[in-house]
């Protein structure tokens, strides 16, 4: 690493850079830890609901009878039709049958699929989101919905969407797929990368965006080991709440939006999208945003951030090429001009070949070049 970035003798806290900033915190209400599942009937209560709708995927319906059971009286319906990028239909669907049972609560239960659809739900009723976060996404810490229609996602930020409470369970976690596990982290892990170069840092979400990539760099392996560990999926999730704050507080860049062209135009899965992106889109901002490069690379032995993530991914058995996941390389070009049709801020100024040149890398799985 640049050895004058953290070695300055003139810094009164090396690698922090305190100026005038706006932290702008997101209300909403967080329990940690193992068993929290038990407070779910008293959080509920304490949120003013009395009549709570369960949703969760159709994969994951034993999970959510369980919760509406637990719910006694208060659980008043199960919706167990959750799909990725809530298309409109099933948004429709779940809002009619909220409507019909009378629920004034919405308890998500579920990776962010689940919990885009709670957030839907609560677009356009009176109801409160409680998610219950089974992935490591970052949903549940944002007000930023999205709703598919003819093949388009449609994304917004609302703050009725944002979920009052978060209920964050660590056992909820542990039959996770390792696969799904390792990406959905790695997802995580972008939100706090790109948080940490936005146009919004401030010191407060850099220190949750550095000490969210240290929870899940050290977690992850151990989870792909061991899955069932609870101390690492503990420090995942907490990983992943931190960076999905952050992800809740900062705008993003050219990963997330190469990402949304990814998954949005060419049906590419998401959390393996950004697991095989980030490196490559780290490398393309990596000379533009050193500071930043500087603290992801103190929770990454010293090693810069791009290369760091390849191996990472690679190690602990994640997809590292679009190929991989079905991208077509023919489609390579079309990618780029959608991704720069509406482009979001990026440190390093947009320039078509080297996206170009950064897909086609990320396409053949080949390690990040910094350029
Ligand atoms: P997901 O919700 O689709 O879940 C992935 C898979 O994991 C599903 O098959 C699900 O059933 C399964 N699963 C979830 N929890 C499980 C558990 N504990 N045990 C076993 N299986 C489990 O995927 P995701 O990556 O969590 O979310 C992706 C979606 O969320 C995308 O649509 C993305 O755009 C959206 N998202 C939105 C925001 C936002 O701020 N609005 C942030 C991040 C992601």
């Amino acid at each position: 690493m640049n050895k004058s970035l953290s070695e300055s003798k003139d810094q009164p806290h090396p690698g922090v850079d305190v100026h005038a900033f706006t932290y702008n915190a997101l209300p909403s209400r967080v329990l940690f830890g193992v068993n929290q599942l038990d407070r779910l009937s008293d959080e509920m209560t304490r949120l003013g609901g009395q009549r709570a709708l369960v949703v969760c995927t159709a994969r994951r319906r034993a999970e959510g009878e369980a919760i509406v059971s637990r719910l006694g009286r208060a659980g008043v319906g199960l919706f167990a039709g959750a799909l990725t990028h809530v298309p409109i239909e099933v948004a429709r669907e779940a809002r009619t049958y909220a409507r019909h049972v009378g629920a004034d609560c919405i308890i998500a239960i579920g990776g962010g699929s689940t919990i885009g659809l709670g957030k839907a739900i609560a677009l356009e009723s009176e109801s409160s989101v409680l998610a219950i976060p089974t992935t490591y996404s970052g949903s549940e810490m944002t007000p930023i919905y999205g709703i598919t229609e003819m093949g388009l996602k449609k994304t917004g930020v609302d703050s009725r969407v944002l979920p009052k409470t978060v209920l964050y369970d660590p056992l909820l976690t542990l039959g996770l797929p390792i696969a799904i596990s390792v990406s959905s982290g790695i997802n995580a892990i972008a939100h706090a990368a790109e948080g940490l170069y936005s146009r919004d840092a401030n010191p407060i979400t850099m220190l949750m965006a550095e000490e969210g990539i240290r929870a899940l760099v050290g977690s992850l392996p151990i989870i792909y080991r061991d899955s069932g560990n609870v101390t690492a999926r503990t420090h995942a999730l907490y990983g992943a709440w931190l960076c999905g704050t952050v992800l809740g507080q900062c705008g993003m860049s050219l990963h997330h939006k190469l990402c949304h062209t990814l998954g949005g135009s060419f049906g590419l899965p998401h959390a393996e999208t950004h697991t095989v992106i980030l490196p490559h889109a780290l490398a393309y901002n990596h000379q533009h945003a050193l500071p930043a490069m500087q603290r992801m690379s103190r929770t990454m032995h010293g090693e810069r951030p791009p290369s760091f993530l390849h191996t990472f991914a690679a190690a602990n058995g994640a997809p590292t090429s679009l190929r991989q996941l079905g991208f077509q390389e023919a489609d390579i070009e079309r990618a780029a001009d959608i991704a720069l049709a509406n482009p979001y801020w990026s440190p390093r100024p947009l320039d078509r070949a080297a996206i170009v040149r950064l897909l086609r890398r990320a396409f053949e799985g080949v390690p990040p070049e910094i350029d």
